[in-house]
């Protein structure tokens, strides 16, 4: 498949191009993201990036860099280094990381590292796992009948803990809606917090797992129940608080609208 016409960027040697490869569905990923993995000379990629993705950068060398959520992570530096290394052999270096680069993917860090070492680096975003993963299992992260704003969360913090330093009682209070990234391992922790934070047990909630691959899979709970339903899956999961989650049936037709049934159509 060629690319459209389009005055699309040079891949030169020496850069990185720091990119999001969407959250697994190859078919997500940026026209960027397509244009880089054809000219990249190495791809550094993150377990979350499906393998069929990969296929399409036949010539480039492959360097894993994963990391498994939850660990610590004392190799960052390290990574951030290779990329330094790579790059200044003259290489076109495609950093290649799941959903978005910059969205709890530690892309940040890594591109500031680059740039200290003078590598020049261009980021390439990419569809984040907590929006479009949740979109392509049918939850809105925002509806007009529900919410006017989303709270992005993650689950564990750089020492793989529940993150301390979050206030879920301001959380809790400032958002219907709830997205965290990285949540199944401290699901109960972060539940009894915004349950003691005055949300309601019997608020909607969903896991979504393997988010846009043939193996995702949807588990529509309750708050009180998030607990057992992350303990019953593996990662990489979202979980998902609030009513957008009751949209879902509707949104994928299988049932009438729930927060206002018997409207008509576009009223
Ligand atoms: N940069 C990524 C997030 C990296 S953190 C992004 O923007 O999506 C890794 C976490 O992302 C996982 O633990 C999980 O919570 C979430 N995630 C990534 N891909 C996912 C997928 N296909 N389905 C469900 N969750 C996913």
């Amino acid at each position: 498949m060629d690319l459209p016409a389009h005055p699309w960027p040079p891949f030169l040697p020496g850069w990185v191009w720091l990119c999001g490869a969407g959250p697994g569905d190859p078919g997500l990923l940026t026209l960027h993201a397509l244009h880089a993995l054809r000219q990249a000379d190495v791809v550094v990629h993150d377990a979350l990036v499906e393998p069929a993705i990969l296929d399409w950068a036949p010539r480039a060398l492959r360097v894993f860099a994963g990391k498994r959520g939850g660990k610590p992570s004392p190799r960052q530096r390290d990574i951030s280094l290779r990329l330094v290394e790579l790059a200044r052999e003259g290489r076109r270096v495609l950093r290649l990381k799941g959903g978005d680069p910059f969205v709890f993917g530690r892309g940040g860090e890594e591109a500031q590292a680059l740039a200290q070492h003078g590598v020049p680096v261009r980021v390439v975003p990419g569809v984040s796992a907590g929006i479009g993963g949740l979109g392509a299992a049918g939850i809105p992260v925002t509806h007009r009948d529900v919410n006017q704003s989303v709270t992005f969360v993650t689950g564990h913090d750089q020492t793989g803990e529940a993150p301390s330093a979050l206030d879920w009682g301001a959380i809790a209070r400032a958002s219907e809606v709830i997205v965290i990234y990285m949540g199944l391992k401290h699901a109960a922790q972060i539940a009894g917090a915004l349950l003691a934070a005055g949300r309601s047990p019997d608020e909607p909630a969903a896991v979504v797992t393997d988010a846009t691959t043939p193996r995702q899979r949807v588990i529509e709970t309750t708050l009180a129940g998030l607990p057992a339903a992350a303990a019953s899956v593996e990662p990489p999961a979202i979980l998902c608080l609030g009513r957008t989650v009751l949209l879902r049936r509707a949104v994928l037709g299988l049932d009438a609208d729930p927060l206002r049934p018997g409207r008509p159509e576009g009223a």
